[in-house]
């Protein structure tokens, strides 16, 4: 059954917020998660005090898996993981888990994650740079054909949405190499072909909710390939057969994914809120387009990110102006990544599609200010 989307608008003192993550949330959860605080399902005792190994933390887990189940749409032949720690952390750890010692993985430096992600990589395994952005000034991600031959890579590792520079893969890269996807940014945000991937990840801040948290989806055929002689902390499959609880879990996270994957669930899913993202972005678009250059946005028309929406203003002064006056509007988090400035509306699953229209609103009358 699903539930149609209530339209919101920020209560209690809340304010639209564009942050890239941790980012907004929908105010159910957070009130579902404020009264399970206090205590979980009348035992008296609440959601941070139970143990991991009683009976209600089982449920909650349980819970946790069959709502990412609903909301990704995977079937039984992929493995559902919540680690600690977050996006960041698995670069290295697919590395060890899935490159053999005189391997190496393939990457497209699509963005500063993606990139990030290589160095991390590297530490530990060697890689090779089968798409170079860096020569495009990260304007679009790459076709099929701008992707270099991958043969002999253990994978290839791209990044779905490029969270910085507001890039978007419209469908997964067609590569000779297993696919693993960082997809942190836009997971459960659109119809997207997860099952052509071996691995997914994705942090909770940003369409899950908590930080320090990772969610791994990874097929299970896959998962049978991994280093068995690994560490069992630094291991997925001992994850697997520890049910993501080999030592004390992040609890808390793994409820806020599981709420935060229900939530998508019940609303649709996915393909619902794709809609809604589209729309929400497109609100934000049409004011850099009819801007007349006022509003630079980096990247190519045919790969702009329907969660992330970057863009350039005249000078750093005209930035700072916009931050501080959007915020006495009631917009907040707008300020773009430190290493690529500028203006950055994130508009998450989570983000109610009122405050794109405000902001397109605001976009127009600040800028007919400066004229
Ligand atoms: C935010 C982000 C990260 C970093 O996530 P952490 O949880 O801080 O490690 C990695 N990749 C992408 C695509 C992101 O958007």
């Amino acid at each position: 059954m699903t539930t149609p989307l209530p339209p919101t608008t920020p209560r209690n003192g809340r304010v639209y917020n564009f942050s890239a993550g941790p980012a907004q949330m929908p105010e159910s959860v957070l009130e579902q998660l404020q009264r399970e605080i206090m205590d979980l399902d009348g035992t008296g005792i609440g959601l941070l005090e139970h143990s991991h190994r009683g009976p209600s933390y089982d449920r909650l887990l349980t819970e946790a898996y069959d709502s990412v189940r609903r909301a990704s749409g995977l079937g039984a032949d992929w493995e559902v993981l919540f680690l600690p720690g977050g996006s960041m952390q698995h670069f290295s750890l697919i590395a060890m888990n899935f490159i053999p010692k005189d391997g190496f993985a393939a990457f497209a430096d699509t963005g500063l994650w993606a990139h990030k992600g290589e160095i991390e990589t590297r530490a530990v395994r060697n890689t090779r740079t089968v798409f170079d952005g860096a020569s495009c000034r990260f304007d679009h991600v790459p076709a099929d054909n701008e992707i270099a031959d991958c043969t002999g890579a253990s994978y290839f590792c791209y990044c779905s949405n490029n969270t910085v520079e507001g890039t978007q893969f419209a469908r997964p890269p067609k590569v000779n190499a297993p696919l693993v996807c960082d997809a942190t940014s836009d997971l459960f945000s659109r119809e997207y072909a997860l099952d052509a991937h071996e691995l997914i990840f994705a942090s909770g801040q940003k369409n899950l909710g908590a930080s320090g948290i990772s969610l791994i989806l990874v097929k299970k055929s896959f998962l049978a390939k991994a280093d068995a002689s690994l560490p069992g902390l630094l291991s997925y499959a001992n994850f697997a057969k520890a049910d993501s609880r080999p030592n004390t879990p992040p609890t808390f996270g793994v409820r806020v994914i599981g709420l935060m994957s229900k939530w998508i669930a019940d609303h649709g899913g996915p393909k619902v809120f794709a809609v809604l993202n589209a729309k929400k972005a497109a609100n934000i678009y049409a004011a850099i387009d009819r801007s007349n250059g006022f509003y630079r946005p980096s990247m190519r028309d045919d790969c702009r990110s329907q969660m992330s929406i970057s863009f350039q203003l005249p000078s750093d002064a005209l930035v700072d102006a916009f931050v501080a006056e959007s915020e006495k509007a009631g917009l907040f988090g707008l300020r773009g990544h430190r290493d690529w400035g500028g203006i950055r509306a994130c508009v998450y699953n989570a983000f109610p599609a009122h405050g794109s229209e405000l902001l397109a609103e605001f976009m127009d009358d600040f800028k007919k200010k400066q004229a």
